[in-house]
């Protein structure tokens, strides 16, 4: 049923550059180790702890995303493997990634990720707080974190024009900062956008890295593992 599923969204990307980030939160080692064996390598979890304990036992080619908030004070723990931080809100937490990748000898790579939800628990930056980042020497001076693009959760509702507006939001604070600040740099690449209710929509806005859960995995069980 995972291969299956995961047959379905290949079909959904033949055409298109955008790639499937697996989210797998919550879900048991075997079912990660089923979707890698149907051909999955880029796994997204929103939790340290739980990307932690399941990366030594899954194989090691695997692409691990980060994509839940994540504090300063636990980036150490993913540091030796994460391949991609998607949920960097402020530059205390980049100087930390910088840190924490330079002591293993890694170039981490970052996604600046923006507010662009209507509710206000989600977390993310404004376009002028990005800037302020980038513009700054700590920023300017880091050699160990390689920011990639950008990252954005979108209301959760299911009005499409809203969904849209969202998603045209994030792809417009890609071309600024591309424009910007990364002019004739390809490492700059990536819009994460879009879910399992909303990747279609996503990927008519420009997408470049769907994550999908649910329509994978199943329904998540909270009460049990999370
Ligand atoms: C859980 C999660 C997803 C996947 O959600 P589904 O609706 O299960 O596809 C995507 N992005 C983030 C940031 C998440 O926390």
């Amino acid at each position: 049923m995972i291969a299956d599923n995961l047959r379905y969204f290949e079909q959904q990307l033949l055409g298109s550059k955008a790639r499937l980030v697996a989210v797998t939160k919550t879900h048991p080692v075997e079912r990660l180790q089923e979707a890698y064996d149907a051909g999955a390598r880029l796994f997204g979890e929103n939790k340290v702890q739980e990307m932690v304990a399941k990366q030594p036992e899954l194989p090691q080619d695997i692409e691990w995303h980060l994509i839940g908030h994540l504090q300063t004070n636990k980036v150490k723990y993913v540091a030796p493997f994460v391949h991609t931080i998607q949920s960097i809100d402020s530059l205390k937490l980049l100087q930390e990634i910088e840190k924490q990748a330079a002591k293993h000898g890694r170039v981490i790579q970052g996604l600046l990720q923006f507010h662009i939800a209507e509710e206000e628990t989600k977390f993310g930056l404004s376009l002028a707080e990005a800037e302020e980042i980038l513009q700054s020497a700590a920023y300017q001076a880091m050699r160990h974190v390689q920011i990639a693009g950008v990252m954005g959760v979108a209301t959760n509702t299911t009005d499409e024009a809203q969904l849209r507006r969202e998603f045209r939001e994030l792809r417009g604070y890609f071309e600024q900062l591309q424009t910007r600040y990364f002019a004739q740099q390809p490492a700059f690449r990536e819009i994460s956008m879009g879910m399992s209710s909303d990747f279609r929509l996503a990927l008519e806005e420009g997408s470049t890295l769907i994550r999908v859960g649910s329509a994978i995995f199943g329904a998540r069980n909270y009460g049990v593992s999370g």
